[in-house]
């Protein structure tokens, strides 16, 4: 039977218990709503752990925007039923004041650098300092020997990585291929909320990010950039917010090819009043 907590100490203590027996926990952050894409960060806990933990939390602090927040799909009940059904161990779900009993912190003790400033970081100001604070969180709760982020964030995962190199905590964090739709579209909660003719145009994101890797060493990098933006521009009802060209791990726009098998190309596009984002690795 998987457990469902919503305490903090409840679960620390739960998990400590069998820490103590030697057991391997994998864990995996969300933010519910699930799909595919979260399952198989699910399936791969399983494969690499003895008990995998998966944290359903709609974390305030990380949304910019008030009316992104309210709108975020929330399927609980389906969540505990489809994690149940993918042999999850424990489901920690914790109300907000759970999280956060003396309201909301401020700011994460740790410098960034250009990590939380470019791109998701530019145009959603403070979101990865509440990302930031919610997973070091749930990493003193869980106390996890792995952690499970998708490349689909791919800018969050840099962020993660950084915070446990710097901080030394003892996890490892696991880097997962993005899961997409049958045509190419990131699975993502956002989704939900598409029209159908929406979601039908939605796969045009991953199309052109095709294009642009099939190009990627052929044109200037300005012009390919310039090029994208058009191409996803041309699509009825989108809305490019940044399109980039970056190394992926320090995260800074190139300029050139000279080291392309860095070289990663993000895209944020808004589909109606919907915020998508996608990324594609260019030479690997
Ligand atoms: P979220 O619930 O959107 O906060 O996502 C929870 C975790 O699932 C994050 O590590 C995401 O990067 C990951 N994730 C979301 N969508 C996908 C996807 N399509 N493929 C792989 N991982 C994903």
């Amino acid at each position: 039977m998987m457990k469902l907590f919503t305490s903090k100490s409840i679960t620390t203590d739960y998990l400590n218990c069998l820490k103590e027996k030697g057991l391997t926990i994998g864990f995996v952050p969300t933010m519910g709503a699930l799909h595919e894409g979260h399952l198989d960060l699910v399936n791969r806990s399983k494969r690499e752990n003895e008990l995998t933990v998966c944290s359903i939390f709609v974390n305030p602090i990380q949304f910019n925007n008030a009316e992104d927040l309210a709108k975020y799909p929330r399927t609980l009940e389906r969540d505990t039923m489809m994690l149940e059904a993918a042999g999850c161990d424990l489901v920690f779900s914790p109300e907000t004041a759970e999280m956060y009993p003396q309201g909301e912190p401020v700011k994460f003790n740790l410098e960034f650098g250009l990590l939380d400033k470019v791109m998701e970081g530019k145009f959603r100001p403070g979101h990865f300092n509440g990302v930031a604070i919610v997973v070091k969180k749930f990493f003193d709760i869980i106390q996890p020997t792995r952690a499970y982020f998708g490349k689909k964030d791919f800018q969050q995962l840099a962020i993660i990585k950084f915070m446990a190199e710097t901080l030394e905590l003892p996890v490892k964090i696991i880097p997962c291929e993005t899961v997409r739709e049958a045509d190419g579209l990131a699975m993502s909660s956002r989704n939900m909320r598409l029209t159908i003719a929406e979601r039908n145009l939605a796969l045009g994101i991953y199309q052109t990010l095709l294009k642009v890797r099939e190009q990627a060493g052929n044109i200037p990098v300005r012009e390919l950039k310039a090029w994208a933006i058009k191409k996803i521009q041309e699509i009825r009802g989108m809305q490019v917010e940044y399109f980039e060209i970056a190394d992926k791990d320090s995260l800074v726009p190139i300029k050139d090819w000279n080291n392309k098998e860095r070289a990663v190309a993000f895209a944020a596009v808004f589909l109606g009043d919907v915020r998508l984002i996608d990324n594609i690795e260019l030479f690997s």
